[in-house]
């Protein structure tokens, strides 16, 4: 995304009242790549611009104000950008993030990756669609029908991008009847180690939640040099 006249994403963002958490969250997802490629090349126009308008998303005004942000912080020569409209549309449609008060920034990311989750959905209206039914099935058909059927009412762009599935097991201690189900997610907390100082170059391998539904697992691989 190089371009030698503009800033290329190196830009400040200024805090109006305590937002850092939300500019930290702006910074976090713009150094997002794809998503960055994504409003940089505006592949989102013909999904705003479409008369059906989804009712849980922003009818495009929260995509517009981040594809314009986007454009600030990565196609300007500006060193600060003040992410005003973008914080106006964020706090008009979450009540939460309408002061000028701390919160918390993943709450925040979730909060903006949904909305432009919502207002870049591919379908013409959101169709009702039952639970699945797993018992009896393999891993791979009952995780292929839990994912089509979350796809069916959230297909978009932020989907391909952020998302994947939970499997989650549950035995019944009584009857010992195993259920499994496979639940979308688009953000994972990983917890900290309390150690001095690790450097982590770390990708998320694979992760699992163990047979008795009480420790996360994870796995990463760490670079030393
Ligand atoms: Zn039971």
């Amino acid at each position: 995304m190089q371009d030698s006249s503009s800033n290329n994403g190196k830009v400040g963002l200024s805090n109006l009242g305590n937002t850092c958490y939300m500019n930290s969250s702006i910074q976090c997802l713009s150094n997002t790549y794809e998503l960055t490629r994504f409003f940089l090349d505006r592949k989102y126009k013909d999904l705003i611009d479409r008369e059906w308008k989804n009712p849980l998303g922003t009818e495009g005004r929260l995509v517009k104000a981040w594809a314009k942000l986007t454009g600030e912080m990565w196609r300007s020569n500006q060193q600060v950008v003040r992410p005003e409209l973008f914080k106006r549309f964020l706090g008009e449609y979450n009540v939460t993030f309408q002061g000028y008060g701390q919160h918390d920034s993943q709450e925040c990311i979730n909060t903006i990756l949904d909305f432009i989750s919502e207002d870049l959905y591919k379908g013409e209206k959101k169709p009702y669609v039952e639970q699945t039914e797993t018992e009896g099935k393999s891993d791979e058909v009952a995780s292929y029908e839990a994912w089509n059927k979350h796809i069916l009412r959230n297909e978009s762009f932020i989907q391909d991008l952020f998302a994947g599935q939970f499997r989650s097991k549950l035995t019944c201690s009584v009857c010992k009847r195993v259920s499994i189900t496979f639940d979308p997610f688009s953000m994972v907390s990983v917890p900290i180690v309390s150690v001095n100082y690790v450097e982590v170059d770390g990708y998320l391998m694979s992760y699992h939640i163990d047979e008795n539904y009480q420790n996360f697992k994870w796995k990463f691989t760490m670079r030393d040099d």
